[in-house]
């Protein structure tokens, strides 16, 4: 094993060409207590839903070396996702390609590049990937949870690296963002002081929930994720419109109209979305979801 350390700013210059607009560096610690007694709390209030997953390999999200024996350090990493132009009704995160798919590519790039030893997860392992974000000095915590770049905004997608050697120079959490969000509480239900309560939460229901929709459930103008709190964010103000052309809607996609959505059929949607993190509604996802959508 290479056991020179890591030069960061090198590491931060290759980050910065392959497309990344924040990259951050912290010892592989155990996560701080303040924010495992809020995860904990989080779980015991049953705020994730049926999102099962959430409530396995809980140690292993609160200590790194659990999920990679060996790690020293934690890169944690943003690619702006800002789409120029939108298809109304979808998320703004989910106009373009899968981000995992992406994410992925760009950050094995990167490991290839930097000759970086260890392993990097995109939303798919139990990491607690915003609390990295935090930790690497990338980000600051908005109200809803989300995670806002300096500059970007929260519309940025997060990766990690977990790698097995330490770096010349580690980064530190930024100050909390200088305006809060007035009002947060009472602009939905699912934002709660103790975290997002994912049962109430649009975004949850329309892309994670696999049975019906709760009865009382609005969807505004949404059938695929939800924007509100994000565009509420002061810090939403920052996002600017990416380059990357791989989160930019098709001309597919641009093109649809209501009419097409009330009358998608299982071919069309697989065109639509083939590579797409809309995929993970399903079909009978989607189609229930436009049954319940009022643009
Ligand atoms: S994403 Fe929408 S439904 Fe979920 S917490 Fe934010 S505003 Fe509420």
């Amino acid at each position: 094993m290479n056991s020179a350390p890591l030069n960061s700013k090198e590491l931060k210059a290759q980050a910065h060409r392959l497309g990344f607009v924040a990259c951050g560096l912290a010892p592989a610690e155990p996560v701080q207590q303040w924010y495992a007694r809020r995860f904990r709390q989080w779980l015991q209030l049953g705020y994730q839903a049926d999102m099962q997953y959430m409530q396995n390999h809980v140690e292993m999200r609160l200590q790194p070396t659990l999920l990679h024996p060996g790690v020293r350090s934690i890169i944690s990493l943003a690619l702006n996702y800002m789409p120029s132009r939108q298809q109304p009704g979808i998320s703004l995160y989910a106009q373009g390609r899968d981000y995992h798919d992406v994410m992925r590519e760009r950050l094995r790039q990167l490991m290839a590049e930097a000759g970086l030893q260890g392993r990097c997860f995109v939303d798919t392992a139990p990491v607690l990937e915003r609390y990295w974000a935090w930790r690497c000095g990338i980000g600051q915590f908005c109200r809803n949870g989300l995670i806002a770049v300096p500059g970007y905004g929260p519309t940025v997608f997060l990766g990690e690296i977990f790698v097995e050697q330490e770096s010349d120079a580690y980064d530190q959490p930024l100050a909390p963002p200088p305006h809060d969000f007035a009002g947060w509480q009472s602009l939905c239900p699912a934002l709660t002081p103790q975290g997002l309560d994912a049962r109430l939460c649009i975004s949850y229901q329309t892309i994670e929930n696999r049975g019906e929709l709760p009865q009382d459930l609005h969807l505004h103008r949404t059938f695929y994720g939800c924007d509100r709190c994000l565009r509420a964010c002061p810090q939403f103000g920052e996002s600017q419109p990416t380059q990357d052309e791989a989160f930019q809607p098709s001309p597919q996609l641009l093109g649809m109209q209501e009419n097409d959505w009330r009358t998608l059929t299982p071919e069309q949607y697989k065109a639509l979305f083939k590579d797409s993190a809309v995929k993970r509604a399903k079909y009978q996802g989607l189609v229930r979801n436009i049954q319940n959508w009022k643009p």
